[in-house]
């Protein structure tokens, strides 16, 4: 469908797509007609390398997906009222992949729908209404969620936080309200963080009010690229639930592998954390929408207590669930979490021995392929450099390399490539960044 000049694309999509509806590179937008592994391909066939579309988890246009897809879509695609095979096989796959009793799944479509059900079911379990969510986090763009994502709400021109939304400072151990270089260990870092939720309990309680959930990404990649300490997540969950709150991960950017220890983010922190709820999407279905919710038998029962029917027309049908099978093949297959490992600590180490190089790199933090470089203009203050971060997104887009930006100053370069990201992939990137590099400071 559709073979129209640039220009005539451009023109259309300003006429009839709205305006809110933001293209990346505004001043000159690609235009992608097909995707391969790691590589998105322009008009002219000229090749990208994808840094950032943590959507194509196994690769653009993975032979194997389609297939299952195709195959599906000639047999049978038909709502999840029917007993269907892929339904329930899939969803006791995901729940082996899970600690605990997260054994009982919700088949949506998005990741806004996924959290959006989490927060219903935290509503309905608990009988509370408030929700205890990070500074600078997203979990989607329905109005649910973009009361509980200072990420929007705090915006110029966002409707700031509502009267049941609680924000707790990101434990940002590098540029967040509590910080290392100050003396404290990491450890206590998170435990200062940790008491902060506290802190939002107790003026809670002062309102005679409960925490109904705490939600946090389980690396916080709208926000920056953050990772937390360790203890961090482990001492909140204790925090909400003694004050009769439940606890969401929410695994939708970062969930399926990527951090390449483990399939699931929050499991990198601490082998025995446990949410009550998690919530998948973005990876899972490789590009096509497919999201979860997973929660322990406890809450789901809640959830139906009142009698009244989930029903979501798309969500669980078997083209999806084939399609989100065929995902979990190929990552196990292709054994993509040993590649997470291999490429990520490459990028890691590589990145932090530049970062002893050039003074305009303050941090440098991952797991797996999920990595950020945060910009500084001195290394002493921490001060965020954004014209640099946004320096280094053009210059790389010229190199046919396309990374973006993020953390409320935009001066952290966040790479969450497709998991087939090869060595070769890796190493281009930072010769390339490395130039960028060069020409500011030398
Ligand atoms: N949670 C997180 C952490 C996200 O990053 C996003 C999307 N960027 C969502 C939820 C919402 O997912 P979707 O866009 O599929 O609705």
């Amino acid at each position: 469908m559709g073979n129209l000049q640039k220009d005539e694309t451009k023109s259309l999509r300003k006429k009839h797509i709205g305006p809110s509806c933001k293209l990346f590179f505004k001043e000159d937008p690609l235009k992608i007609v097909r995707g391969e592994g790691a590589f998105l391909y322009d008009e002219n066939d000229t090749p990208y390398l994808d840094c950032i579309n943590n959507v194509a988890h196994v690769g653009h246009c993975n032979r194997d997906v389609v297939e299952a897809g195709y195959k599906q879509m000639q047999v049978l695609n038909t709502n999840s009222r029917f007993l269907h095979d892929n339904l329930v096989l899939y969803a006791e796959r995901l729940a082996t992949s899970l600690p605990g009793n997260l054994s009982v799944a919700f088949l949506v479509n998005s990741g806004s729908e996924a959290n959006d059900l989490a927060l219903r079911m935290a509503y309905q379990h608990t009988g509370n209404k408030d929700v205890i969510t990070l500074d600078h986090a997203y979990h989607g763009h329905v109005v649910s969620l973009i009361d509980i994502s200072p990420y929007k709400f705090n915006l110029p021109g966002g409707k700031g936080c509502p009267e049941h939304t609680w924000v707790a400072p990101v434990p940002d151990i590098y540029r967040g309200k509590h910080r290392t270089g100050t003396g404290l260990t990491e450890h206590e870092l998170g435990s200062k963080y940790a008491s902060e939720v506290d802190s939002i309990i107790e003026k809670m309680a002062d309102k005679g009010r409960a925490p109904a959930v705490f939600i946090a990404e389980s690396l916080q990649s709208c926000g920056g690229q953050v990772i937390f300490p360790d203890n961090y997540l482990g001492e909140v969950y204790k925090s909400v639930r003694a004050a009769g709150g439940i606890v969401i991960a929410d695994e939708v950017q970062v969930g399926f592998g990527r951090v390449g220890k483990h399939m699931w983010a929050f499991q990198s922190y601490d082998s025995s954390l446990v949410p009550d709820i998690v919530t998948m999407g973005k990876p899972m279905g490789n590009g096509h929408p497919i999201a979860a919710v997973f929660t322990t038998p406890e809450v789901a029962q809640s959830f139906s207590a009142t009698g009244v029917e989930y029903f979501n027309t798309y969500g669980g049908n078997p083209v999806s669930c084939a399609i989100g099978n065929a995902v979990l093949d190929v990552i196990e297959k292709e054994k993509l979490m040993e590649n997470a490992v291999e490429v990520g600590n490459y990028l890691l180490t590589e990145f932090k021995q530049l970062a002893g190089r050039y003074k305009c790199i303050g941090d440098v933090r991952g797991r797996g392929l999920f990595v950020g470089i945060d910009l500084v203009k001195d290394k002493a203050t921490r001060e965020p450099d954004t014209a640099l971060a946004k320096k280094i997104l053009t210059t790389l887009k010229e190199k046919h390399i396309l990374i973006q930006t993020d953390g409320p100053s935009n001066n952290v370069i966040k790479l969450k490539p497709p998991m087939v990201f090869s060595m070769e992939n890796a190493k281009h990137l930072v010769h390339n960044i490395v130039q960028v590099f060069d020409s500011v400071e030398n």
